[in-house]
């Protein structure tokens, strides 16, 4: 009898404990936190070598604090990143987050975490923590830092603070909500800042703290809903310069594009053969943003430019990469140009 009640009690308190640790899935997407060199100090590597369960194996200290559960996405440098992969990974983070999933950790290439991170945030539909990670070093180098971002990672993913946050980056000890951050260095493993705003918070071997939410609509309350969107229309970033010239833009318009978003000067100013170029665009059915090439501010609305005249949008404080991924979202639900303008102002 005692040692009936006694078993009693441990699968009671097993179901508890069983029921306490929250599922996590890590999906693997590639890069350099799963890229392997010949050496330590090796700095020629290939991104995209390790699978999810060597990633995973890799930091056992997660399977203490959640059920993890791996799978494997994709296995590529982030910069071939490309519309297939958003697609099948942002439809499959929304239907793990509607089951049984308590929170994603999503591990990527740093190259274009950023559009990746924003592109979910866009368009996933839960409240529930999706949290982005990556490395700088490679697995087999001196110092590597994608185990301790990895660990670092879930924990932020099984931290209740993280609801209702939108999608995060965790690098280098730090959490950036998805519209603000940019990678600025291109080997540093600091790389990560959000210039707009700053980080969120903070986390430390694990301990997670955070400083700000993020106001802008993101998943659950953004316009957008990945159940809606079947493919995205070309976009195309121009870069501008002194003494440019409209090769680019007049290329981009033969080549059919819906949507350009211009990296001007300063406040977004074109070159003006540039500036007439990206009109006679807008007057042939392209929708024409400026943005700037500065990579932080505000590109304002009739600064220099009468956008009125030329029937351009503005990015706000968009960096151009995010306003890219912004305006395909917003072509692939409306082709109304003040819907897509409050988009830009909304989230
Ligand atoms: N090109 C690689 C990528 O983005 C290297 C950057 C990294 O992961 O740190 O996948």
């Amino acid at each position: 009898m005692r040692s009936l009640f006694k078993a009693i009690i441990t699968i009671l308190l097993g179901v508890t404990v069983g029921f306490a640790k929250p599922t996590i899935y890590i999906l693997a997407t590639g890069g350099t936190i799963a890229g392997s060199g010949s050496g330590e100090l090796d700095t020629a590597y290939t991104s995209g070598t390790v699978t999810v369960d060597k990633l995973i194996a890799a930091v056992p200290e997660i399977n203490k604090i959640a059920t993890i559960k791996g799978e494997q996405i994709s296995n590529i440098g982030s910069q071939e990143m490309n519309n297939e992969v958003w697609l099948k990974l942002a439809k499959r983070v929304n239907e793990l987050l509607a089951k049984d999933a308590d929170g994603v950790v999503i591990t990527h290439g740093t190259d274009t975490m950023e559009e990746t991170a924003y592109f979910l945030n866009l368009t996933v539909k839960s409240d529930k923590p999706i949290v982005m990670v990556g490395a700088m070093r490679n697995s087999s180098s001196l110092s590597a830092d994608g185990p301790l971002n990895l660990f670092n990672a879930v924990n932020v993913a099984i931290d209740k603070q993280s609801k209702g946050k939108g999608v995060v980056v965790v690098m280098n000890d730090e959490i950036h909500a998805a519209r603000e951050v940019t990678k600025t260095h291109t080997s540093g493993v600091d790389t990560f800042k959000s210039p707009n705003s700053g980080k969120i918070g903070t986390v430390f071997y694990g301990k997670v703290k955070y400083y700000m939410t993020p106001t802008r609509k993101h998943t659950k309350t953004s316009d957008f809903n990945i159940a809606n969107i079947k493919e995205l229309p070309k976009v195309d970033i121009i870069y501008n310069h002194s003494n440019d010239n409209p090769i680019f833009v007049n290329a981009a318009v033969k080549d059919g594009t819906k949507g350009i978003i211009n990296a001007g000067m300063g406040n977004g100013n074109p070159y003006p053969s540039v500036l007439e170029a990206l009109g006679d665009a807008v007057k042939g059915g392209v929708v024409v943003v400026r943005d700037s090439r500065v990579g932080s501010g505000e590109t304002t609305m009739d600064g220099e430019v009468d956008d009125k005249k030329y029937g351009f949008l503005t990015s706000d404080n968009l960096n151009v990469q995010k306003a890219r991924v912004l305006l395909m979202v917003a072509l692939a639900t409306t082709d109304d140009k003040e819907k897509i303008q409050e988009y830009f102002l909304t989230h």
